[in-house]
């Protein structure tokens, strides 16, 4: 007799992310599905993680990550967010934000347990919640604002409620948490036991003079936040698989219990490099306007077609709606358009547990500008 295994992720497919980008090499199609920049990145970095590798750092750093990289952020924390935490124990290096997340949960979470989702939401949220035993409890983002009810957040908090999960700028959907949001959020959790997730993977990318509403600017809900950084959205070097967590020191030293039991540690040789490179601050104060003008260009080649544009404050990503223009589900048709005219893109409705058809699709705009007028040629076409 054979093994079988009991699923913990019975109603989970493959990630969209794959879907879509096996799609899009399948049918030759141009990828804006997939958030990854098709830009190089900074050579200077190339050159300091060759360097570094050619200097023989390439063994196992200490297992909450490189002294020196975990300095360089804390000073970075204090330059962006007035914010001073303790270098060794209050950051850990993580193998990506995705990974960081996963941490933070599995530390946290019972079984049993309530999280606060907003929906849509990124898509490795729910499967974590659930394969810890929590439950997750879902509050959709008002349409086409997608911004917090927070009188719904009010109604849906019980005693179960162990954590909220945020994440500004919003992946797939570009909004940001304003100041008033943060004083609903404080108001809430005062007085509470709720732990808060905070994924901010995207804080540089934001734009139109907007400020990011980090958790590291409040203490008060710094003493009760995992907040969740990557490397790869900041440096265009998502393949690298690098981010970090911050943490109050009582709840990161749970934290690196998970962690070191998991993968132990992070590649070496790109932390070296780090370390020295996030000395400049200029090349992550730049990123905001340089991706900024890489929305304002995709939406003004995108009025040629018949896509309406959502408003994008952050992120790699802007929505546009086909509302009027095509009767199908948005996976429908983000398929249809992949195959038939040559584009990736993201259905939004993946981002929700609920069937949800708002007939709006997610773009990724982080890319050379030939790449958006070549995808935008296409676009023009559809029907
Ligand atoms: N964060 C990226 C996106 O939203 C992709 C991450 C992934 O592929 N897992 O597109």
């Amino acid at each position: 007799m054979l093994p079988i295994i009991n699923s913990k992720q019975p109603n989970s497919g493959t990630t969209i992310f794959t879907v879509m980008s096996v799609l899009a090499a399948e049918h030759n199609a141009i990828n804006l599905g997939q958030g990854f920049p098709d830009f190089a990145m900074d050579e200077e970095l190339t050159g300091l993680v060759t360097a570094a590798m050619r200097k023989g750092y390439n063994q196992y750093v200490h297992m909450n990550g490189l002294a020196a990289l975990r300095e360089q952020l804390a000073e970075k924390i204090r330059f962006l967010y007035n914010c001073k935490v303790d270098a060794e124990k209050e950051i850990t290096i993580t193998p990506g934000g995705t990974y960081a997340i996963f941490t933070a949960l599995t530390t946290v979470l019972q079984p049993g347990d309530e999280v606060i989702v907003f929906e849509p939401a990124y898509d490795s949220y729910i499967p974590t919640i659930e394969i810890n035993g929590a439950v997750p409890v879902l509050i959709p983002l008002t349409f086409p604002s997608y911004k917090i009810d927070w009188e719904l957040v009010k109604q849906k908090i019980t005693p179960k409620t162990k954590m909220i999960m945020l994440n500004s700028p919003h992946n797939p959907t570009g909004s940001v948490l304003s100041e008033d949001d943060i004083t609903q959020l404080r108001s809430i959790v005062k007085d509470t036991g709720i732990f808060i997730l905070s994924d901010e993977v995207y804080e540089h990318l934001i734009f139109d003079g907007l400020q990011h509403q980090s958790m590291l600017r409040y203490p008060d809900l710094l003493e009760r936040s995992f907040v969740c950084f990557s490397f790869g959205k900041t440096y265009h070097c998502t393949g690298w698989k690098i981010g970090y967590c911050v943490a109050p020191a009582a709840l990161m030293s749970e934290f690196r219990k998970i962690h070191q039991f998991n993968c132990f540690s992070t590649n070496s040789t790109v932390q070296f490099a780090l370390a020295e490179f996030l000395q400049q601050k200029e090349k992550y104060l730049e990123l905001g306007p340089f991706i900024q003008q890489k929305r304002d260009y995709f939406a003004s080649l995108m009025q040629q077609t018949k896509f309406k544009a959502l408003p994008s404050y952050g992120s790699y990503f802007q929505l546009y709606s086909y509302e009027g223009l095509s009767d199908e589900n948005e996976r429908e048709l983000a398929i249809r358009i992949t195959k038939e005219y040559g584009v990736a893109s993201i259905p939004v409705s993946v981002f929700y547990k609920q069937p949800t058809d708002n007939k709006v699709l997610r773009f990724c705009f982080a890319k050379k500008e030939s790449t958006l007028e070549e995808a935008v040629n296409r676009l023009i076409r559809f029907r």
